[in-house]
C-alpha cells in the first residue's frame, strides 16, 4: 500500500508538471484522450487512492497554431477548499511541480452575464466546455474559442484581479459551442433606451 501511494504521488507529480494548472478555483490536470489514452482514468484512480475528491469535465483547449482545430479533452478538477487541502496534505509535491505561470485568481469557467427585464446585470452561468487555463491563452486563441466579443475585438477575459469586465450572452444566440458572447459595451448598445436602462442597471 505504501508503495502504491508513493507511485500515485509520483505519477500525479508528473501529470502536474506536464499538464497541470493552478487557479483561484483549484487545480486542473488536462488529459488528452488521443495523445494519452487512459490518462483520465489513471489520474482519477491516483487521486481516489489518496482520498482526494475530484471531478472530470469535458473541456476543449485552443489550437496550438492558427488554422488548426481546438483540441477536445477531459479535465480532472480538484476544487479549492477541502479537496485541494487533502491533496496538499497527501501529496504536497504535486502542487510544487505545477508550472508557475502568471498568477491567476479565476474560476474554472468564465462567468457569463445577461441583462434582466429591468436592465440589471445578472449572472446566468458560465462559458462551459473550455479548459480552465483560459486566462493563459494567447489573444488569438481566446478569439478562436469564442472568448472575444462578437461585435468588437474586445477580449472578454479579465486581465487582472481588479479588472471588472464581464462577458455577456448574445441575445438570441444559440447555446452550445463556441459561446456567443458580447462585451459589456456592445451588450448595452443593444438596449433600445440605452441611457435609462444603463443608469438603472449600474449602481
Ligand atoms: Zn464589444
Amino acid at each position: 500500500m505504501t508503495v502504491d501511494l508513493a507511485a500515485a504521488r509520483r505519477r500525479l507529480g508528473v501529470a502536474g508538471r506536464d499538464r497541470g494548472c493552478l487557479l483561484g478555483a483549484g487545480l486542473v490536470l488536462w488529459c488528452d484522450p488521443l495523445e494519452d489514452p487512459g490518462s483520465v482514468d489513471a489520474v482519477v484512480a491516483d487521486l481516489v487512492l489518496l482520498g482526494v475528491p475530484c471531478r472530470t469535465v469535458a473541456a476543449a483547449r485552443p489550437p496550438r497554431r492558427p488554422g488548426l482545430r481546438p483540441r477536445a479533452g477531459v479535465e480532472v478538477r480538484v476544487a479549492q477548499g477541502r479537496p485541494l487541502e487533502v491533496l496538499r496534505r497527501q501529496a504536497s509535491s504535486v502542487l510544487r511541480q505545477i508550472p508557475r505561470g502568471a498568477p491567476v485568481d479565476s474560476e474554472f469557467d468564465l462567468a457569463v452575464w445577461d441583462l434582466d427585464g429591468a436592465g440589471v446585470e445578472v449572472p446566468v452561468g458560465a462559458a462551459g466546455g473550455l479548459a480552465a487555463d483560459w486566462p493563459h491563452w494567447e489573444g488569438w486563441q481566446a478569439a478562436a474559442m469564442g472568448l472575444t466579443c462578437r461585435s468588437c475585438p474586445a477580449d472578454l477575459r479579465p486581465q487582472a484581479p481588479d479588472d471588472v469586465r464581464r462577458a455577456f450572452r448574445e441575445p438570441g444566440g444559440s447555446p452550445g459551442w463556441p459561446p456567443r458572447l458580447l462585451c459589456e459595451g456592445c451588450r448595452w448598445a443593444l438596449v433600445p433606451d440605452r441611457r435609462s436602462a444603463g443608469s438603472s442597471g449600474r449602481g
